[in-house]
């Protein structure tokens, strides 16, 4: 009888954990989503991937970045944090100044699941808010660590931006070459690329980009924002984001 309520209970906490884990990689899918429907990489044959930079800003991470988008022709999509843009809000006007597409990352930059609607709804809105006030969202959201269930990508859509993954992420190196050549070589038309190169804590992502930029240019693929890549990809009529009919 012990035994069998023995065996009973391990059998439970053999379901429980594998139904952590399940939920952990729902958490963290890039591609798929309970409600709603991440981009996270568009179908097409156009040379074409889209950049985006996540955080801030940050006066470093601007400073070295535009020069080196504009330099290489190159247009990105800004994730930027609400809370941040209100303490440098001259710093989010020079990106969207510069003709880069300004895109909502939260205002604080917290973990987006198990919290109550309207959370979602508040940390959405108010950065929307100063987005506007920069110079225009692109009503593209980036849920931050890339965490979403089922709140937020609700109140994504009731407030109707699109959630924007990605398909190509920064590399873990110190090494900025190495960082570039994974990037360079994950890269495929419609790709989706995250470079954390407004980062405090490492200049590595910084010091790739140019070396990034370089690779792509050098494989025939030209660098957009998020916005571009899905205008171009909707005009060439092939499928869209959803994959298609
Ligand atoms: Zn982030």
């Amino acid at each position: 009888m012990l035994k069998r309520a023995l065996l009973a209970v391990a059998i439970a906490a053999v379901a429980l954990a594998g139904g952590a884990v399940g939920v952990r990689s729902l958490v963290d899918a890039r591609c798929f989503s309970l409600a709603g429907e991440p981009i996270c990489r568009v179908e097409t044959q156009a040379p074409l991937v889209a950049l985006t930079i996540d955080d801030g800003p940050t006066q470093e991470g601007v400073d070295a970045v535009l020069p080196v988008l504009d330099r290489h022709g190159a247009k990105a999509t800004f994730f930027l944090v609400g809370a941040e843009v209100r303490k440098r809000p001259d710093l989010a006007a020079r990106i969207a100044a510069a003709g880069h597409e300004l895109g909502n990352h939260s205002y604080s930059h917290s973990r987006m699941i198990f919290r109550p609607a309207a959370f979602y709804a508040r940390e959405i809105a108010e950065t929307e808010r100063l987005l506007a006030a920069a110079g225009g969202g692109s009503g593209l959201f980036r849920p931050p660590y890339g965490k979403k269930l089922v709140g937020l990508p609700r109140a994504v859509e009731r407030q109707g931006l699109i959630m924007v993954m990605w398909d190509v992420e920064d590399p873990v190196t110190a090494d900025p070459q190495v960082f570039a050549r994974q990037v360079v070589a994950e890269a495929q038309p419609g790709s989706i690329i995250l470079v954390h190169a407004m980062s405090r804590r490492s200049p590595v992502p910084r010091q790739a980009l140019p070396l990034i930029l370089d690779g792509l240019a050098q494989r025939g693929l030209r660098v957009v924002s998020v916005g571009d890549l899905l205008a171009a990809t909707e005009r060439s009529g092939v499928n869209g984001p959803s994959g298609g009919p």
